[in-house]
This record gives C-alpha cells, structure tokens and sequence, in this order.
C-alpha cells in the first residue's frame, strides 16, 4: 500500500519522553478523508498509554485521540465530505460494521474495533498511530462533522472528554430534578460537570483540590465538595441519584457508592492503572450499582458535537506547542490541569 510521511511525536519506551519522528499514513483510499491536524487535545489515556500502564502499548507509540482538522483529500467514493470541510475524529477510527454493537451505532463495544491508536491497523498492518502528528486518513464513517460555531481548539476535547462524559450521563437518562455528583474536575469532569448542568440536574462536583472550588462553580456546579473533608463527605450521604467517575488514580470508590440513594447508580468511566477495591455492604444495601462507561458511539457523538453547537459548549483549554507535551504530562499528574490542554500542531511544522 502507498504511504505518505508525517510528521508526529512518538514515545520509544514507557519511560522514554515523547518526541520528534516521521510516521507513515495511508494514500486515502476510495472510502477515506485525508485531515490536516489543527489541533489535538491530551486526554489523561494518552498518558496511560504512552507509559504502557493498561500493559497493551506498542512502540514506536503516537498518542492522541481529540483530533480537529481540515480535509486536504478524498477518496472518489466520499460521499460526507469535500476538501476544506473542518472535522473531528476521536477514539475511533473503524470497526467490524456488522455486529449487533456497530449496528446499534455503539462501535465502541464492536469486539472488531479499531482505536485511534492502541489497535492494529487493517490498512498497513502495524499498531495504529493517533493525533500527535500533522496528519491522519480515517474511513469517512468514522469522521465527524465539527459545528461551525464553535472555537476549534476549544472543541477538540469534545472528541473523547466530551463524548465520554455525555454518553454515560445520556444513557442513565440525568436530568432535572436528579442530584448528580461528578467526581474529579479534570479534562473529563469538567465536561461532566457542564452537561450534568445543560441537562437540568443539580450537579455536586467531588474534587481533592480546594483551589478548583471557585472554578467548579464558574464551570456549572452547584455545590462543590472538598473530598478530603470527611464532615462535607458525610452531609452528602444517601443523597444522590447517579455519580459519574473521572479519576485518574486508584482511589476509594466505596466512599462516593455510600452517597448513592436506594438504586443510585455510580459509574466509573476513569481508568486507573491499579484495580479499586470495592466493597461489599455499600452495594448490598439500598441496592445500589456500579457500572462503567466507554466513550460513545459514532452517532451519539455526532449528537453530542451538534448538541454543543446548539448550547455554544466548549471545552476550557490551555493551548501548548507539540514540544511542551511531556511538560503537560507531568501537570496531568499533579492534576494542574485547567482543565485540558490542546496542541496547536502548527508547532509540529516548525
Ligand atoms: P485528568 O484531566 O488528569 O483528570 C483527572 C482528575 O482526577 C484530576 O484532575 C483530579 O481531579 C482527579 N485525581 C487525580 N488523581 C487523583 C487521586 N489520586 N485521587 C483522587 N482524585 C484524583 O484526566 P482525564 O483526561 O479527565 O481522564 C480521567 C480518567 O478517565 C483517566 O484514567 C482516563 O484514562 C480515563 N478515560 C476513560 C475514558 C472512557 O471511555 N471510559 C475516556 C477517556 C478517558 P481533582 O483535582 O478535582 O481531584
Ligand atoms: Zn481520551
Ligand atoms: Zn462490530
């Protein structure tokens, strides 16, 4: 198959920084969309993958999974899109298109399905390369359409924090009149915290960092508890319809299941490198669940992109050069992030 070099940055070993190299993409074929990356946002799995934490990664390793840019090329079958057309892509970049899963527009639990980064890539036969790079080729199915209102770098993190927050919060159908938590006021939570509040419910942001007190309102909470604070902890208990999960590390889940009301439910859409230790009597009583959460479906995340054109939601970003990312990696950790950084991959040119 023809390839073309790309420019990109790429981790060489777990412990290795990310850095400068050339990668190969795909000549699109009749079926595909040629994207000139503008920007990438950096979700917190591009840093459990690119240090091999979930024990899958494979090297040369290019992270980057909230990819915005502008069509450069089509193949003669594309149908969605023309050249210059600004889009998205996210997780995904293909699946089986078969199975019961793609047929309910859920590829992301197609037991087929193609990543981003982090999976094979049926084309040139080697792991797929994510966003980090000045370049991709996705299958059109697979690319989104980005609503022309809204900032581009602002709206990258909508890709994966945004769809991953929305379609949790969808599916377990929040609203007015529940109380909902969101727990961890990162890249994900803040996206959490913002749809919880556009779907009508009264939202409890959880965060262990008292200086994001003020932004968790700012950004739409209506109550903001300091977790470390075991009076605040207690005042919450039994008291919540659903809580969603956006921590990064291993840390004591039990203490957010016993804030659920009789069948609350609590899912877990962080993962953390370590497994959680969940214990037995906060589910047994009040019946309460815990579940997790993948990302979203590529209709859904279309609905979740038009939704935020229609209520003008972005997310809060700070912009970085493609040479600040092992910078912006070790701000992730210390949770000094506010609340997501984006590369401007102009920087990767120069
Ligand atoms: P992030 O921006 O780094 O945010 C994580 C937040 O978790 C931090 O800002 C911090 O919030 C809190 N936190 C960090 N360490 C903690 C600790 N030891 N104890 C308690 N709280 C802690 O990360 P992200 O990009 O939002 O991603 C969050 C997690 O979701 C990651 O594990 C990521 O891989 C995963 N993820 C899952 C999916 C999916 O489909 N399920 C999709 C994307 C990402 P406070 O300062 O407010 O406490
Ligand atoms: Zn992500
Ligand atoms: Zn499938």
């Amino acid at each position: 198959m023809t390839t073309i070099n790309a420019k990109a940055y790429a981790a060489q070993s777990p412990t290795s920084s990310l850095a400068a190299t050339t990668i190969r993409r795909r000549v699109p074929t009749e079926t595909d969309v040629q994207i000139e990356i503008l920007f990438c946002g950096v979700c917190h799995s591009d840093l459990h993958f690119a240090r091999n934490e979930w024990g899958f990664t494979q090297y040369p390793a290019v992270p980057g999974h909230e990819i915005v840019g502008r069509v450069t090329a089509i193949g003669g079958g594309v149908k969605k899109f023309k050249l210059g057309d600004t889009v998205g892509v996210g997780c995904l970049v293909d699946s089986c298109r078969t199975c019961p899963d793609c047929r309910a527009g859920l590829e992301q639990f197609c037991s087929d399905m193609t990543m981003t980064y982090g999976s094979t890539d049926k084309h040139l036969n080697a792991p797929t390369l994510g966003g980090y790079a000045q370049s991709i080729v996705v299958t059109e199915d697979f690319v989104l359409r980005m609503p022309a209102n809204l900032d581009l770098a602002a709206a990258a993190p909508l890709l994966c924090a945004g769809i991953t927050t929305y379609s949790p919060l969808r599916h377990w159908k929040v609203g007015s009149g529940q109380k909902v938590g969101i727990v961890g006021l990162g890249g994900l939570g803040h996206m959490g915290v913002k749809f919880a509040r556009a779907f009508g419910a009264h939202v409890v942001l959880f965060t262990t960092s008292p200086g994001k007190v003020a932004d968790g309102k700012r950004l739409g909470a209506h109550e903001v508890i300091v977790s470390t604070d075991a009076a605040q902890m207690a005042a919450q208990a039994n008291t919540f319809d659903f809580i969603l999960d956006a921590v990064s590390a291993t840390h004591d889940i039990n203490a957010y299941l016993n804030l659920l009301k009789r069948d609350g439910n609590l899912t877990l859409v962080g993962a953390p490198e370590k497994p959680l230790s969940v214990a037995a009597f906060p589910l047994i009583f009040r019946r309460r669940s815990f579940s997790g959460s993948l990302i979203g479906g590529l209709p859904e995340t279309q609905e979740m992109l038009d939704f935020c054109g229609k209520h003008n939601i972005t997310c809060d970003i700070e912009m970085i050069r493609m040479d600040e990312i092992n910078t912006a990696y070790e701000r992730m950790l210390k949770s000094d992030v506010k609340y997501r950084f984006v590369i401007d991959m102009a920087s990767l040119k120069s």
